[in-house]
């Protein structure tokens, strides 16, 4: 199938990748054309606009992009999406982006004849070459059951959550979920050390009991424990999931105590300069308050 594709970043690359050699004839498009250089060498072609990837005969335009403003004019604005995608093609968004926003992008997209899912993923830049992530589908569930297969070409758990925008409200939960935890676990492996305990060890011993979660035994042993900041997941993009959560908790009138101040822990990563750097380096904060570094020789 030929298969459009916007934003060859750390996750729209690995699976534009899968997606090439799933079988799919790829038609690519990013600000950075040398974002797409290993694409292009498998045989992707190149699009110099959003409404030329779209206009190029793809049946589906996927797009992974950072924030809920640049979908909105990847899709519809000047050159965008829908200016070039032809009736009865299917919009799928892979980023993590605002329910409200693609609830708005589908009503746009729906009077051309265009159809819209919203697909965000989970499990990190590693998953995503494997080509184990889970992806959340919001939308017609017929259309849903139609891309399925191309889907599986990206993530081996593949969920339908129900009316446009769903997918995006679970990766929503979930990633808040991730980010709360990061701070619990900041405080309790500081606390931890500060009281005696080996990291190595300690981090062994949560690992393997009731407190074990994928922040910890996938993200933090990646990236943390090692003192590598480099993003896998920048900073700016976590700050911006917390917020999705956060807004959305005001726009449905939800007191969210613990959420907020985990939001502002990201605020503060972002105003310390920590936005390009890797999630985890909101731990730093938690790091200095208690004079312990959170890194394991040799992990
Ligand atoms: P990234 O910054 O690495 O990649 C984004 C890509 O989009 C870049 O190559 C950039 O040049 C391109 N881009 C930006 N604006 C554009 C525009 N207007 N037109 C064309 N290209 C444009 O980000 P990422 O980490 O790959 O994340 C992408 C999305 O996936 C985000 O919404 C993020 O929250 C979500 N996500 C990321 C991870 C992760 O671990 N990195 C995991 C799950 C979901």
């Amino acid at each position: 199938m030929k298969v459009g594709f916007i934003g060859a970043g750390n996750m729209g690359n690995p699976m534009a990748t899968n997606l090439i050699k799933a079988g799919h004839q790829l038609v690519v498009h990013d600000l950075r054309r040398e974002a797409a250089t290993n694409l292009l060498e498998m045989g992707a072609t190149w699009a110099n606009t959003p409404a030329e990837t779209a206009s190029s005969g793809s049946e589906i335009i996927f797009t992974s992009l950072p924030f809920p403003r640049d979908i909105e004019a990847v899709v519809l604005g000047e050159d965008g999406i829908l200016e070039g995608a032809e009736t009865g093609s299917i919009y799928v968004d892979l980023s993590t982006s605002s329910p409200i926003s693609i609830r708005h992008i589908h009503q746009v997209c729906q009077e051309k004849g265009v159809m819209v899912l919203d697909a965000p993923v989970s499990g990190g830049v590693h998953r995503a070459a494997d080509g184990s992530l889970t992806v959340m589908v919001g939308g017609d569930e017929a259309v849903f059951n139609r891309i399925k297969p191309t889907l599986h070409g990206i993530g081996s758990h593949v969920v339908y959550c129900g009316p446009v925008g769903n997918g995006m409200v679970c990766k929503i939960c979930n990633n808040l979920v991730s980010m709360g935890v990061g701070s619990l676990l900041a405080e309790a492996l500081t606390l931890g050390v500060r009281a005696g305990a080996d990291l190595a060890v300690l981090a062994d011993v949560i690992a393997t009991s009731s407190g074990s979660c994928a922040r910890l035994t996938e993200k933090f042993s990646q990236f943390l424990f090692k003192g590598n900041f480099e993003p896998g997941f920048a900073t700016s993009l976590a700050a911006k999931d917390i917020r999705l959560a956060t807004d959305l908790g005001r726009e449905l009138g939800l007191p969210m105590e613990v959420s907020n101040i985990v939001d502002q822990q990201h605020v503060e990563a972002l105003f310390r300069g920590w936005g390009p750097e890797d999630s985890d380096a909101v731990v730093k904060l938690q790091e200095e308050k208690a004079g312990v570094q959170l890194r394991i020789p040799g992990i």
